[in-house]
Order: C-alpha cells, then structure tokens, then sequence
C-alpha cells in the first residue's frame, strides 16, 4: 500500500513516515473514557483526531482495526493508587449498581460521539472483562522481577525497571526529578519508592469492585487494561496508540513499561497524543466552572455559553487547530467557525448549480494536490480547511461569471469536496442531529417525489392529502417549477 503520510511519533519526537508492521492491516488503539459522568469539551478532542486518523487511513485503503477502551474499572479518584474507584464512588452516589453506572455514561458517551459524527471503533473493549488477562500480566512481571508484593497488592518497581530500561522515555521525565517532585501521600508507605504504580491492589472492606487474585481479593491498576486490551485485540506489536496528551504521563509511560517488563519489547510503533483544551485561556476544571459538557454545548445552557453550538460547528472548531496544537475555545471563535462552516457548506452546495463551460480558467488539481499534501503532513487540517476555502472562493467566482470550469474539472471537483469535507473530516451538512436529519431528507424526498407522480398521473387526491398530512405535522411543501422544497415550521 503506498502512501505519502508523515505523522509525529511522540516517541521518537518527529514527524515519521507512516509504515504498518502488516499492511494493508493497521492496528490502532485509543485510550477512551473513565465512564463516570457525561461526556465534557475533552472527551471530544480525542475522539475526533483519531476519528480522523481512522477516516484517513481507510480512505488510504488500509483495513484499520480501531479499538478504543472502555475504563470501568481500576480508575481511582486519586492518581497515586489511593482512594475509591472513580465508578464506585458515582454508584454510591447515584445508589445503584456500579455496572449501571458504567451502562448510563457509556450510552450518553456514544450519543455524543454519534451526534459529532465520529464512527464507532472496530471493538471496544471493557477493563473489567478483562481482569484475568491483567492479573496474568501482573504476574509476568512480578516474575521477570520488575515488581513486587506487599500485603496483598503488587506493585511496579520503577528504580529496578530504570536499571535495565529508560522509564520516561515517552514523556521525557527524568526519574531523579521524579524522585525529589513526587509527594509522599498518605497510604503510600506499602510503595518502596512514590512513583512506583500499582499493578493490582488489594480491596479495603468498602470497595465494591473485586476479584480474586493469587495475592489478595482485589482489582487491577488503571494502567494495566491498555497494555493488555491493546495486545489481545491488535498483537504483541501494533501501529498506532492514542490518547490525550493528559495521559502519556503516567498513563503511556506505565504502558511502555509493563510491556517492556513483561516482555522486553515496546508494543507500539507510532505514539500519537492530541493536545488539551483551554476555555478563554484557561484550563478546564469542576473547580473554576468552566467545565462545559456536550451536551450543553449542543443546547447553549450554560452560564458561559452566548448561545448553541452544534455538534458539526465544535467539530469543525477543532479540525480547524492541528490535533497537536492546545486548543482554545471561547465564544467568540466557536461564531467564527460557525460562519466559517456555513460559508464552505454554502459553497459545496453550490456546486450542484454550476453549469459547466468547454474550458477550466483554473486547475482544480492544484486543490486536490495540495489538500493531500495538508493531510499527509501529519494531518495538517487547518491546512486543508484552508485550501477548501480556497476551492469555494474559485466556485463563488464561477458563479458569479469571473473564472469558468469544464465538466471534467466540476465532477473532480465534486468528488473532492465529497472525500475531504464529508469522508475525511467527518463533517456532515446538517447542523443539527446529523444521521436522524440526514434519513429526514431521504424520506421528504421519497415521499414527495411519491406526490409528484401523483400528481402526473392526475391523482390530486392522493397528492394532496401527502401535502395536507406533511402541514399536519409541521411540515410545508412549496410547488416549484422543476420540483418542489420543503421546510419544518418553526414554532
Ligand atoms: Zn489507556
């Protein structure tokens, strides 16, 4: 399979040429989310930059396994392997089962995740079907010596790891630094060193979550379920993990380790993170109040928000910064990509009443060119939305008489803006519910064109009862010339 593509491996810190260990097969894994709450503005930013890595290498014609990970288990309140799992402490809060918990944020999760138009990974895997396939991965490196066991729980040994390997690796940390920033936390003196982590813990009397294990009742380490799910589903040697930048310390920098220490090698090939988000300059947090969910996002209702921002206008905010870059969202830039979206919407409509000349007064592959070029440098989208906008500024001149197109060029065109705005970017023409709105159109055009051979057949009836049935419902149909168009009333 040929390709052009560079991506930033964060491992090695440059842009490298995207080469499978198998192709035509890719393996891509991504860390998804800890399913105790609703979905906020940073569950988004992940799922849509590797919704458009999936896109791309599919639209490349590679077969891409695309697993991302459900966490609902083993994520603890506080990062350094102490206080309650994140899950139990919602259904204690909630009262209900933990597993209910999990049911609820993972449905409202994929809600979300359907309304910006991302698709579904190939498999999503939970942490706790997985338990025994963790603690079979503890063991290993308990056996290699790179962990050991106090009362019951077991525990990476991060100095003895250092030994022989590079802990920090990922992240550029530096174990002397870590030694002398890491806090001593209550609870912690089972550890022989702060940064050691978790590999499976023993249960205290009210954590609901366990299982048995060799060395006590209790539950794996959040950091374990990548580094198994990962292998299980995409071999000991895979291409591509993601994941937020928030995780690639201590969250991938523990996955290296334990796959180094269980079996002497890295799994992963490219290590791609996708940069955070910032509200009006500032970090996202419960405390400040400037957490925005999706879901308010969708419907305006938060106290910081000047109006409703559809699911395809924050998509197309976020295609408009580079994954890598930080990201900063404010109301004033989520109007402009609004009316940024519509005008290349507008646009790419426009296409369709372009009536085509003998010759072209531009090249159309220059468009094309340069947009592969954007996407193949590291998936460089503000970049192609760019050239895109270039595009429509050529079809308004079209239109409005100044350059000319040939049929040729104008069905290149057309495709072209087919493949990058709606196949690769994901971007849907709709601003609202994007798949139920996009079936609406299909079935108002069945049905009306249904009324049209009604009318030709001079069965008035039938055609004006569908007109008069639609009005019932709050829908009008005007009579054109060449057809005929339809509007839901507004109430
Ligand atoms: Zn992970």
């Amino acid at each position: 399979m040929k390709n052009n593509l560079y991506i930033y491996n964060a491992l090695n810190r440059k842009k490298e040429k995207f080469e499978p260990i198998n192709p035509p097969f890719v393996g891509m894994y991504v860390c998804g989310p800890t399913v105790y709450g609703d979905s906020h503005l940073g569950h988004a930013r992940p799922a849509i930059t590797f919704d458009l890595v999936f896109r791309y290498l599919k639209h490349l014609g590679y077969k891409v396994r695309y697993v991302r990970n459900i966490t609902d288990v083993g994520h603890l309140v506080n990062d350094a392997d102490e206080g309650e799992d994140k899950i139990a402490k919602k259904a204690k809060l909630e009262q209900v089962e933990p597993m209910e918990i999990v049911q609820k944020y993972t449905n409202s999760y994929h809600k979300n995740m359907e309304q910006l138009n991302t698709l579904r990974p190939s498999i999503e895997p939970h942490a706790s079907a997985h338990i025994i396939e963790q603690a079979e991965m503890a063991k290993k490196i308990l056996e290699n010596g790179f962990a050991y066991e106090v009362n019951g729980s077991v525990y990476f040994d991060v100095a003895k790891y250092s030994k022989k390997y590079n802990y920090g690796k990922l992240s550029g940390r530096i174990l002397d630094d870590l030694q002398s920033n890491t806090r001593e936390l209550e609870g912690q003196s089972e550890k022989k060193n702060p940064f050691d982590f978790a590999l499976w813990k023993k249960a205290m009397p009210e954590h609901i979550m366990r299982w048995p294990s060799e060395w006590s009742i209790g539950f794996p380490g959040w950091h374990l379920e990548c580094s198994v799910m990962s292998t299980k589903y995409l071999g000991d040697k895979f291409d591509i993990h993601g994941g937020g930048l928030d995780l690639q310390f201590p969250h991938h920098e523990c996955e290296i380790a334990q796959s180094k220490a269980a079996n002497g090698y890295d799994s992963v090939k490219y290590w791609m993170h996708n940069n955070l988000i910032t509200l009006d300059g500032q970090k996202m947090s419960k405390s400040l109040g400037n957490f925005i969910m999706l879901d308010e996002m969708f419907s305006g209702d938060h106290e910081l928000l000047e109006q409703a921002y559809s699911p395809q206008v924050v998509k197309f905010f976020m295609l408009q910064a580079h994954y890598r870059n930080p990201l900063d969202f404010s109301n004033k830039a989520l109007k402009a990509a609004q009316k940024g979206l519509e005008r290349l919407m507008n646009g790419i409509s426009a296409l369709d009443k372009i009536k085509p000349a003998k010759n072209s007064s531009f090249d159309v592959n220059i468009i094309k060119n340069k947009s592969y070029e954007a996407l193949n440098d590291d998936l460089n989208t503000p970049i192609l939305i760019a050239h895109l906008f270039d595009g429509i500024k050529k079809i308004n001149s079209v239109i409005a008489g100044t350059e000319t197109i040939n049929e040729n060029d104008l069905s290149e065109l057309k495709a072209l803006y087919n493949i990058m705005f709606f196949e690769i970017l994901g971007l849907t023409n709709d601003s609202e519910s994007s798949s139920s709105n996009g079936k609406l159109d299909d079935v108002m055009n069945l049905l009306l064109n249904l009324r049209t051979d009604a009318k030709k057949n001079k069965d008035f009836e039938t055609s004006d009862k569908i007109r008069d049935k639609l009005n019932e419902i709050g829908i009008t149909v005007k009579d054109k010339k060449d057809g005929f168009e339809w509007e839901i009333k507004q109430l």
